[in-house]
């Protein structure tokens, strides 16, 4: 559904990502750990065209969306993203923000956007708060908010960058809890995760990242319970 084939990106003379290869097949909960400023974000980023990468292909159910002919509005739909502060829109309602994307990208009616909209709600447990503000959410609420506007758009891919990393420890739960139900439903998914716990239980492949390449990649007890790599020994023998 997602392949990156020898992606690279430079900003000036630092190489962020110096060559990822990586699959993500369809219906699979895929998750990228590894320490900061590995280039986590900037290869999900490149995944929906929101960073253009200096070189190498990102392949979204075969089609090489670097091509000049591809609209990267397309793109977008196609490949739903969630951002760890959450990027709603203050002055509009739950409603409103799900909805904003549906009506001006996807052109469908406020009847229709407002349906698609109450379902995806619906499927994050929030179908009762619809017209309440952001600033009136938990911010586990307001992350949940986040995952139905991707999802109302019906995308084959979503990225997640750190869902849960601006959340109190008590409210990470419920937003781990409404990604794993969406993985139930078939959604394929590529998580970029410091919840060493949800990735060991509820991936169904684990990538390490370091210094721009995939390190190492594997089952989760491969990568937690017998990793190949000195780094990533390292690197998850601080959350075991
Ligand atoms: P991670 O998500 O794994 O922490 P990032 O992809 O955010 O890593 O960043 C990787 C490296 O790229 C960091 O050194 C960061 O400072 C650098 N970087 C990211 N975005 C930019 C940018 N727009 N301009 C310059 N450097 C950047
Ligand atoms: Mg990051």
């Amino acid at each position: 559904m997602l392949e990156l084939v020898e992606l690279r990106k430079s900003y000036g003379s630092l190489d962020v990502l110096r060559g990822v290869n990586l699959r993500v097949y369809p219906a699979e909960l895929v998750c990228v750990i590894g320490p900061s400023g590995s280039g986590k974000s900037t290869m999900l980023r490149c995944c929906n065209r929101l960073e253009e990468p200096s070189d190498g292909q990102v392949v979204i159910n075969g089609q090489d969306i670097m091509r000049s002919d591809v609209d990267v509005n397309q793109v977008r739909q196609n490949v739903g993203m969630v951002f760890q502060h959450f990027n709603l829109y203050p002055h509009l309602n739950v409603l409103g923000n799900i909805t904003l994307a549906l009506r001006q990208v996807q052109k469908k009616s406020k009847a229709e956007a407002e349906t698609i909209a109450q379902e995806a709600l619906a499927k994050v447990g929030l179908a009762h708060k619809a017209s309440a503000f952001p600033s009136q959410l938990s911010g586990g609420q307001q992350q949940r908010v986040g995952i139905a506007r991707g999802i109302a758009l019906k995308p084959q891919v979503m990225l997640f960058d750190e869902p849960t990393s601006a959340l109190d420890p008590e409210l990470v739960d419920e937003v781990l809890q409404v990604m794993r139900a969406l993985r139930d439903e078939g959604m394929t998914m590529l998580v970029v995760t410091h919840e060493m716990a949800f990735a060991h239980a509820a991936a169904d492949r684990v990538i390490f990242m370091d210094g721009g390449v995939v390190a190492e990649a594997g089952t989760p007890a491969e990568i937690f319970e017998n990793p190949q790599q000195e780094r990533t020994r390292s690197f998850v023998g601080r959350y075991m």
